[in-house]
Formats: structure tokens, C-alpha cells, sequence
């Protein structure tokens, strides 16, 4: 009878190992959002920024994510999410500009965003009954589009209960 050969091959790990590079442990950290393309940070939060512990310090995972494509931040800039999604790690949403550009950014989002708003309760019933606008912004992707608005009334929930209740008992 022959010996079972136990392979030495250590076990997988579900954790974040320290001698892991830097790329590796950003990319086990993000996970990709397919809608947006945010890489969504599902490490240890600081301030709504993704934070983990690099060179014996705390530092922000969407920076030292944008210094490993694009070198060193320079002095006196900062990065800014041009999606708006403070997590997100994706280098190619985070830009290069000065504090004033950042503020400037985010009062610009804040406006877009109530504009959004403003559409999207200034609708003319005359032109598409039933219909109303619609903009949904999802990590600073702007979706436009309507939806039609249908009043159910109480006849109509009592067929579908109806329907509930037959296709409930021709099962048993
Ligand atoms: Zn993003």
C-alpha cells in the first residue's frame, strides 16, 4: 500500500498577506464596479477613502493606486475622482489638479446634480401621459430616460392576488 503524498503547497489564503506587492494587495482590496468602471475599495475605510497600511504607515489606496501607474504625486497637488466615488481606486478616475480645482469639481457635481433633480420633477404630462423624466447619476455616470408612471388601482391588486391564489392551488 502506497504512502498518500501530502503536496506541500501551502493552503489558499483569503486574507491580504504582508509579503504580497503593493499592486497585488490594492487589486485583492478593489473590486471592479462593471456599470461605472469604479474599483470599489472593500478594505478599511478613513473618511470614506480607502486606507491600508503601506511602508509602516496609513496611507490612501486611491493614491499609492495612481502612484503605481503614474509615478510620485507631485508636491502641492492633489487627486481628484472624477467620478465622485471617494472609494474608488481606478487610476483612470482620478486626475491630477490643485486643491481649488478639486472644491471646483465638487460644487460643479453638487450643481449637476440639482439640475438633475430640477429635470426630473419639471415634466409636461401633455406631451407623454403617464410618462415622466428621469436622470439617475450613479458614481458620476449620468443615465437619462423615462419611465412610465401607472396608477394601480384596487381592482388590479385584487386580480393579481387573484392570480397568486390559483397558481398556488393548481401546485398542490
Ligand atoms: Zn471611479
Amino acid at each position: 500500500m502506497s504512502k498518500r503524498r501530502v503536496p506541500d503547497v501551502p493552503p489558499k489564503r483569503n486574507y491580504c498577506h504582508p509579503s504580497w506587492s503593493l499592486a497585488e494587495r490594492i487589486a485583492y482590496y478593489s473590486r471592479p464596479e462593471p456599470l461605472t468602471a469604479c474599483h470599489i475599495w472593500l478594505g478599511a475605510l478613513v473618511n470614506g477613502y480607502g486606507c491600508l497600511r503601506y511602508r509602516g504607515r496609513y496611507q490612501q489606496a486611491h493614491r499609492l493606486a495612481w502612484s503605481l501607474k503614474n509615478g510620485p504625486i507631485p508636491k502641492g497637488m492633489v487627486l481628484c475622482h472624477r467620478c465622485n466615488v471617494r472609494r474608488c481606486t481606478n487610476p483612470d478616475h482620478l486626475a491630477l489638479g490643485t486643491r481649488a480645482d478639486n472644491n471646483a469639481d465638487i460644487k460643479a457635481a453638487r450643481l449637476r446634480l440639482a439640475d438633475a433633480r430640477t429635470a426630473t420633477a419639471q415634466t409636461n404630462p401633455a406631451l407623454d401621459p403617464g410618462g415622466a423624466a428621469i436622470r439617475i447619476f450613479v458614481g458620476g455616470v449620468e443615465m437619462r430616460g423615462r419611465v412610465l408612471i401607472e396608477a394601480v388601482g384596487l381592482s388590479a391588486v385584487n386580480d393579481y392576488a387573484a392570480s397568486l391564489r390559483s397558481t398556488k392551488s393548481s401546485r398542490s
